[in-house]
């Protein structure tokens, strides 16, 4: 999934996750969305331009972004918004176990909302 929407496919960097800004150390340590920097749409594209200066320079990616993610021309969807492509995970029918797992910071806050 993450090599669709233009994001590093390798889950053992920072910067994996399609919906924050997560490192390997913070992952280690905190378990809540609230506990991470979530991508906004300004700040990718912020990255998008960060990185097409720095491609240039051979740099690989920008805070986990190695392309721009052509789906953000559907209307209405953008790479940042995680209910855009979650939802679109689950129509493409990519869902895993190991990027559910990954992304568990994000689903646990979901969950307490749910039940408490
Ligand atoms: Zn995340």
């Amino acid at each position: 999934m993450n090599g669709i929407l233009g994001f590093i496919e390798s889950f053992s960097c920072d910067y994996f996750c399609t919906i924050c800004y997560a490192t390997q150390e913070q992952i280690q340590t905190n378990f809540r969305e609230e506990h991470f920097q979530l991508r906004t749409e300004q700040d990718y594209n912020q990255d998008v331009a960060s990185l097409r200066r720095e491609t240039l320079q051979g740099k690989k990616h920008v805070r986990g972004i190695k392309d721009e993610c052509m789906l953000n021309q559907i209307a209405g969807y953008h790479v940042t918004r995680p209910g855009s492509h979650l939802g679109l995970r689950s129509r493409l029918d990519l869902a895993p176990k190991r990027l559910e797992s990954r992304l568990s910071h994000h689903f646990m806050a979901r969950l307490d909302l749910k039940f408490s």
